[in-house]
């Protein structure tokens, strides 16, 4: 386990596992094989949900990605939020290198939940190709976030 990961405007800071080391991982580049800057040894791709702490930080991910992007509305006071917690984890460990998660805090980042009008929490939305393409309302078991991504990732793929 490296650790949570976190993000700054170009990518996300994976610590490698060989050597502890932080390398960045680009947005464009998450679905690749990426080696440590430092020992060369191969940095897996972000294996656990990503806490979003800007507006710009957010954009920058859900246009820049070049794999899925499983948005959680949450906030801390939100009894079922809770209760998806464990289900992102298990979906960002068993996607990692084909989405990956990311946690919206709306009382940190209410832009965000206004911009794309979110009315209640959890909401688990999927960009792909830098746009919104799926979203479901209420806490929902690993299985079926991961099914949310595989219909986004066709979609996505059929529009493109
Ligand atoms: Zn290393």
């Amino acid at each position: 386990m490296a650790g949570t990961p976190v993000m700054d405007e170009r990518g996300v800071i994976v610590a490698c596992a060989s050597c502890g080391q932080k390398n960045r991982v680009a947005f464009e580049r998450l679905s690749d094989a990426v080696r440590c800057g430092q020992c060369k040894q191969a940095i897996e791709p972000p294996s656990a949900p990503v806490e979003i702490h800007s507006v710009a930080d957010f954009d920058r991910l859900v246009a820049q990605a070049s794999i899925p992007v499983v948005v959680d509305y949450w906030a801390p006071w939100c009894g079922p939020c809770r209760m998806v917690a464990p289900e992102l984890q298990k979906v960002a460990a068993r996607q990692k290198g084909r989405a990956i998660v990311v946690k919206v805090n709306t009382d940190e980042l209410p832009d965000l939940g206004q911009r794309f009008n979110i009315r209640s929490i959890p909401t688990l939305a999927v960009f792909a190709g830098g746009k919104e393409v799926t979203r479901s309302a209420g806490a929902r078991p690993a299985d079926e976030i991961e099914a949310l991504i595989a219909g986004a990732a066709r979609a996505a793929a059929a529009h493109s």
